[in-house]
């Protein structure tokens, strides 16, 4: 009988293969108080360690090859930039010299109060932090203990059919691990959010995350199955196991490659209706998979990517910078740059209490943004100067209703006078439009579409409120119902008033990329879908198998159904 290890699926795909158990980088820290003669030398020996940590840190980032992907280059950079930071390098510094303790003690006390900082924030991204203080730390503790970092960049040799077991994975590790054939990874820490989890997907490699001793679990060249669909890993599988496993993954790998065959197809529905398929983007790498897989552009752009792993927002010369880039990758497919849309799960130090009790109804999207408008101003400046290279709208997060809408578009015009006044160049009439994400906002829907050019709606924000469940918490998880009656009413009016007053509405929430809402969406009028890249090619598959006319006529029986099971039971009468 195989043994099952469960976690939880951080990167999707069936991955087979022989079991590598790293040991951890950790090490016993020694503890000792110092003579006062000898407190000079020591804080020389830690900054000697910082600097080796730094040297091989910065060794690994010049051997990256050009195929590597985005985040690990981003990680890297984030780690040296934490061997910067005075709270890896004064504080323990300051500790050597004020409490005569020896330089792993130091490290080991500095690290303590950043995790205690770390634990005051109930917030995946600042947890996800955490693990980059963790891997730093221990770069610097190797150094100390003049042992070389665990490093699989060295290793030449080929990974096929090698599933990795760690507690964690550090990004300078990953470099090369995709192009060498690994099979999966299983690791102890982190959720969907850790670095590991972000790290396997863009590597397209399946990964269970979360899986509590599995390095005890496992030995080293055990056979493993990973699935990373349902979230767990089964050792030693006996042979129809593997078979069964087997017979999957080939399947998934034929399936991916029969999707490719849709990049260029037209996004169409079986009776030949043309739906517009846009991406939602959070980086600039997620641009050029979009274009590949035919999205007529780009229907969300989170801009969050540019105000994370810092202290100060970017300048408007920096954001300017950054757009244009992202502009001109368009090659003249429209851009919808979404202004600021922090707050909540995603926290920055800008200005908001820490402490904000409920961050989820608090100071966030665009009450930030009208909070503080110099910061408003400042991105919209460089949007617009930006939106010269080629077709730009602007999209407004969280918009509460018609007052929202109205007091950042007086925003937006004074920015546009200014810019006037100055001689600045900008793009003129830059479309303005807003998410429709908050349920007062669908509920005022007649005046919001009045008041915008067009309008998104954001379905993970809209149940969340609508419904009142936090969409982070699996203890609700259950409750959060996309076919909830409530909800679908929502979106229905707000596509029906959109439509009615001419204005373009699209739907950019994970329920636009989820193919089992694909016939519903379509039923309730839907023609612009905004989804993460991948699941484009899924996505027009599922369309060519759908007529589009007898679903729209199902529309009337949907919005009176009373949940899930009905509406699914209605669906069926056009979708067999
Ligand atoms: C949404 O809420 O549906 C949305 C797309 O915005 P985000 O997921 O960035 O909150
Ligand atoms: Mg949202």
């Amino acid at each position: 009988m195989a043994l099952i290890l469960s976690g939880q699926g951080a990167s999707r795909g069936i991955g087979i293969g022989r079991a590598r158990v790293l040991e951890s980088g950790g090490v016993e820290t020694p503890e000792y108080t110092l003579d006062p003669d000898q407190i000079g030398a020591e804080i020389d020996r830690y900054r000697a360690a910082v600097a080796a940590a730094r040297g091989e840190l910065t060794v690994v980032a010049d051997r990256l090859g050009p195929q590597v992907a985005s985040e690990v280059r981003e990680f890297i950079e984030t780690h040296l930039m934490m061997l910067e930071d005075d709270a890896l390098v004064e504080s323990p510094v300051e500790f050597i010299r004020a409490r005569s303790c020896n330089a792993e003690w130091a490290l080991k006390q500095a690290r303590d109060q950043l995790f205690a900082a770390f634990e005051q924030m109930q917030d995946d991204y600042f947890r996800a932090r955490r693990d980059d203080v963790d891997q730093v730390v221990k770069r610097i503790a190797g150094a100390l203990a003049n042992r070389p970092a665990r490093s699989l960049f060295v290793e030449e040799d080929a990974l096929d059919d090698t599933v990795i077991v760690a507690d964690d994975i550090e990004p300078a590790e990953l470099n090369g691990l995709a192009e060498r054939g690994l099979a999966a990874f299983v690791i102890e820490t982190g959720g969907s959010l850790s670095h590991s989890s972000i790290l396997a997907r863009s590597l397209g490699v399946p990964c269970v995350v979360g899986v509590r001793g599995a390095r005890q679990m496992v030995h080293e060249g055990q056979l493993l199955i990973v699935d990373g669909d349902r979230g767990f890993a089964l050792i030693d599988p006996d042979g129809e196991r593997l078979t069964r496993y087997r017979e999957r993954q080939y399947e998934q790998k034929r399936r991916a490659m029969q999707l490719l065959r849709l990049a260029d197809a037209a996004a169409r529905t079986a009776d030949g209706d043309s739906i517009r398929l846009w991406a939602n983007a959070e980086q600039l790498k997620d641009l050029d998979l979009a274009l590949r897989h035919g999205a007529v552009g780009i229907g969300l752009f989170r801009t969050e990517f540019l105000y994370l792993h810092r202290q100060q927002p970017p300048d408007e010369e920096e954001q300017y910078q950054s757009y244009s880039d992202a502009v001109k990758r368009m090659h003249g497919h429209p851009l919808t740059l979404r202004t600021l849309d922090i707050g909540a799960d995603k926290q920055l130090p800008l200005g908001q209490d820490p402490a904000e009790p409920n961050p989820a109804l608090g100071l966030r999207g665009i009450r930030l943004s009208l909070k503080f408008p110099e910061l408003f101003r400042t991105q919209v400046r460089a949007i617009l100067r930006a939106a010269v290279h080629g077709p730009v709208t602007m999209l407004l997060p969280m918009l509460g209703g018609p007052d929202d809408a109205l007091r950042a578009r007086a925003l937006i015009r004074e920015a546009e006078g200014e810019m006037r006044a100055s001689g600045t160049v900008f793009q003129e009439g830059v479309p303005v439009g807003g998410m429709i994400e908050v349920p007062a906002a669908a509920i005022a829907a007649p005046r919001m579409v009045e008041i915008l050019d067009f309008v998104s709606i954001g379905t993970n924000d809209l149940i969340q409120y609508t419904l009142a469940i936090d969409r982070g918490n699996q203890a609700v998880a259950r409750w959060y119902e996309p076919l909830h009656p409530a909800v679908l009413r929502l979106i229905s009016s707000v596509i029906d008033i959109a439509v009615a007053m001419g204005k373009p509405v699209s739907l950019c929430g994970e329920m636009a990329g989820d193919t089992r809402y694909t016939a519903l969406l379509l039923a309730l009028g839907l023609t612009d879908f905004s989804l993460h890249p991948r699941g484009i090619l899924e996505l027009k598959e599922t369309l060519s198998r759908l007529q589009r006319k007898p679903l729209l006529g199902l529309k009337r029986r949907i919005l009176e159904a009373n949940g899930t099971d009905e509406v699914t039971e209605v669906l069926k009468l056009a979708t067999g």
